[in-house]
């Protein structure tokens, strides 16, 4: 079986091509990028429009797979930006009815545990997903995905590519901000907000700007933010490892890319004798191939739907979506303990 994937929930548009033992055979990806500011839903929305069809071929030539090849077509139904989404799910609509194929609706932030899970091998795994819009700690429990713990105001990513974009630098600020750490010295104090299993970012950013007006470094402000931030995920993350007993963790989400973040969740995991596992940056980010993959472990569970059922979800909960091939088969094996 080989699974087309689309995803378009926020700033990337990508099309993945993906076989049932989750081999990738293609994968094209194109980044909407801000001109100034942070993104604008319909600027992206209209880029994804554009590349979209493209991507499908590039995608298509890169596999060496044909139209008639492909067994079912998988979107991002949600969450994401709703003029986004639609761009996205516009096109697998349009693929599915005109290669008649099945059309599978795939929950964004499953797609990234599952690709991460499939890719480590590991049993029952427990995913850090730190992205642009998204931070949780998501664990698998009776048919579906807990959120364990979140952000209680924005994403990770979006909070550095703010942060960056006020000190002067451009979208995305994530990446910048990491080689910009590499130089800083000075461990400047910042607030550590951890609620629980939960954690939040505008006291922070609040604080490192203001840090930066009375006169601090920039790379020595880089370097404090990312051990802050960083290690705030890494607390809430050990948490829920203890309170639910696991020992194995995955990273997905742009900012797993990380490398500081990288190495100090699996500091901490190995110090629980557990292990870590971050897929390669081209499948932390947003990408087609988790959308393909999800699709197909989706389908296999019988989880098709007719076009007049496919609306998109701008607001659809990790949590509020089945899993139901999680209930046996490949990987999907241990029941949770309370
Ligand atoms: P996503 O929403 O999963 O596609 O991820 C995009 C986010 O990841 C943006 O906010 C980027 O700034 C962030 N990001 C990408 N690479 C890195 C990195 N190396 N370190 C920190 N953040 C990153
Ligand atoms: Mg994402």
């Amino acid at each position: 079986m080989v699974i087309l994937g689309i995803e378009s929930t926020a700033h990337t548009a990508s099309v993945g091509i993906v076989t049932e033992q989750a081999e990738v055979l293609g994968l094209a990806t194109d980044m909407y990028r801000p001109t100034a500011g942070g993104i604008h839903p319909r600027e992206a929305a209209n880029h994804h429009v554009a590349v979209l069809p493209g991507l499908v071929l590039d995608a298509l030539e890169r596999a060496h797979v044909r139209p008639s090849e492909i067994d079912a077509v998988a979107f991002a139904q949600g969450p994401g930006l709703g003029p986004c989404l639609r761009a996205g799910a516009t096109v697998a609509r349009t693929l599915a009815l005109g290669w008649d194929r099945p059309l599978v609706p795939v929950n964004h932030c499953v797609a990234h545990v599952e690709i991460a899970r499939v890719l480590s091998g590991l049993d029952d795994p427990m995913l850090l997903y730190a992205s642009g819009g998204n931070t949780q700690v998501i664990a698998h429990h009776s048919g579906r995905y807990r959120v364990l713990g979140e952000t209680l105001d924005i994403g990770i990513g979006n909070f550095l590519d703010k942060l960056w974009i006020a000190l002067g630098g451009t979208f995305p600020g994530g990446p910048a901000l990491e080689k910009e750490a590499r130089l800083g010295a000075e461990l400047l104090s910042l607030p550590y907000s951890v609620h629980g299993m939960d954690v939040a970012f505008s006291g922070l950013y609040t604080a490192a700007l203001a840090h930066r007006a009375s006169g601090a470094a920039r790379p020595d402000l880089a370097y404090s933010v990312e051990v802050t931030a960083y290690s705030m995920l890494t607390e809430i993350t050990e948490r829920a490892l203890a309170h639910r007993h696991r020992e194995r963790v995955v990273l997905g989400g742009g900012v797993a890319c990380n490398e500081r973040l990288r190495t100090m969740v699996k500091t901490m995991v190995e110090g629980r004798n557990g292990t870590m596992f971050a897929p390669p940056p081209s499948l932390c980010v947003d990408n087609g191939a988790m959308i393909a993959w999800t699709g197909h472990l989706a389908l296999s569970s019988g989880l098709s739907v007719p076009v007049e059922a496919s609306a998109v979800q701008p607001r659809q909960r990790t949590d509020l979506v089945p899993a139901p091939w999680r209930s046996g088969g490949a990987l999907g094996v241990r029941p949770a303990p309370v």
